[in-house]
């Protein structure tokens, strides 16, 4: 399993210069390996001393795998060949050309070195010292120096002996039934719908006024606190599929929750995207399963009579006398998928 580490450089002026202009001969590299890939139609074989000489040698492998990447992707996509781009701005060193003690050890071109003192808290010094440290990516955003480390781990012992459902919404971001009986809520629908409306409304009062600077500025805090809003719900859901000894949690596709939701036009599918993809991530991390399912009629089916029953408001009810919220019907039967 790979987990990332993130770690705030502090270079001086002039390592700072040598970096920019590592990432902008990265960029370029890549734009000129895509253009060779384009022009040919395929993936061709580009020697490494053809490429710039002041990347490092296994950065030069790096340039290549990032350009396959973004020429396979765009075959995929059918995107026209003309606007595929390399946009990234960052370098990319391999495991063998840095070294990480008290302080980063990089090589930048043929020979030299670039030893550059750096910042880790407590928890990310305890990560990078988990595992074997395979690649870093150097990245500078918001006037700070980022250095992202991918760290090879062994797989964690599989965890628990009971499955859990989650049913992710708008109203109520997510309510998670589990085999044993449990119902639990996480999050604030209403707090997510608040900062999206009234964020959407200052917006749009600014967009009137072109007032750019500060639009970008806030684009910024919104997106910041939506996420460690996204980051709270995952870790008290694991937090509670631990207490719960659970050892696989269940949650629906997400290409068909979009069609589901009436009101899906608030937040879009991305907020979706992440919540799961922050759940994956943690509960990889501590051994528990994920499996993704159909969600077909999951709101729908009455959990005692498995009769079908169309709800128009919150509160669901069957006509055996079944009664519940909406959401919680819907996360009771995600987590009887497997077992029925
Ligand atoms: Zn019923």
């Amino acid at each position: 399993m790979y987990l990332t580490s993130k770690i705030i450089l502090h270079p001086t002026p002039q390592q700072e210069i040598t970096l920019k202009s590592l990432i902008s001969i990265y960029k370029n590299e890549v734009n000129e390996c895509l253009g060779k890939f384009i022009s040919n139609k395929k993936i061709i074989w580009i020697p490494y001393s053809t490429l710039n000489r002041h990347l490092p040698w296994e950065s030069k492998k790096e340039v290549i795998k990032e350009a396959s990447k973004i020429f396979r992707d765009g075959l995929r996509r059918k995107s026209d060949s003309q606007n595929t781009h390399f946009k990234g701005d960052y370098c990319k060193w391999h495991c063998d050309s840095f070294t990480l003690d008290s302080k980063l050890n990089l090589q930048v071109g043929q020979q030299s070195r670039l030893i550059v003192e750096f910042y880790a808290d407590d928890y990310q010094k305890q990560l990078l010292s988990s595992g074997y440290l395979t690649s870093l990516k150097i990245e500078k955003t918001n006037k700070k120096w980022y250095c992202y480390i991918k760290i090879l781990k062994p797989d964690p012992q599989p965890y628990g002996e009971h499955v859990m459902g989650i049913d992710l919404g708008i109203k109520v971001p997510a309510v998670a039934a589990t085999s044993t009986g449990k119902i639990r809520f996480f999050g604030n629908g209403r707090q997510v719908r608040y900062i999206c409306t009234s964020q959407t409304s200052r917006l749009s009062k600014l967009m009137r006024n072109k007032n750019y600077g500060l639009i970008r500025k806030m684009d910024h805090k919104w997106g910041n606190r939506l996420l460690s809003i996204d980051h709270q719900i995952s870790k008290s859901i694991i937090d509670f599929a631990l207490r719960e000894n659970i050892r696989m949690i269940l949650l629906e596709d997400l290409n068909f929750i979009q069609k589901k939701s009436d009101s899906g036009k608030k937040i879009s599918s991305w907020s979706y995207m992440r919540l799961k993809s922050f759940l994956e991530y943690k509960a990889n991390k501590n051994g528990i399963k994920i499996q993704i399912i159909n969600p077909y009629n999951t709101s729908k089916r009455c959990p005692n009579c498995s009769r079908i029953n169309i709800s128009t408001s919150r509160g669901y009810k069957c006509s055996c006398g079944y009664k519940n919220h909406r959401d919680v019907v819907g996360a009771i039967n995600i987590c009887n998928y497997n077992l029925s």
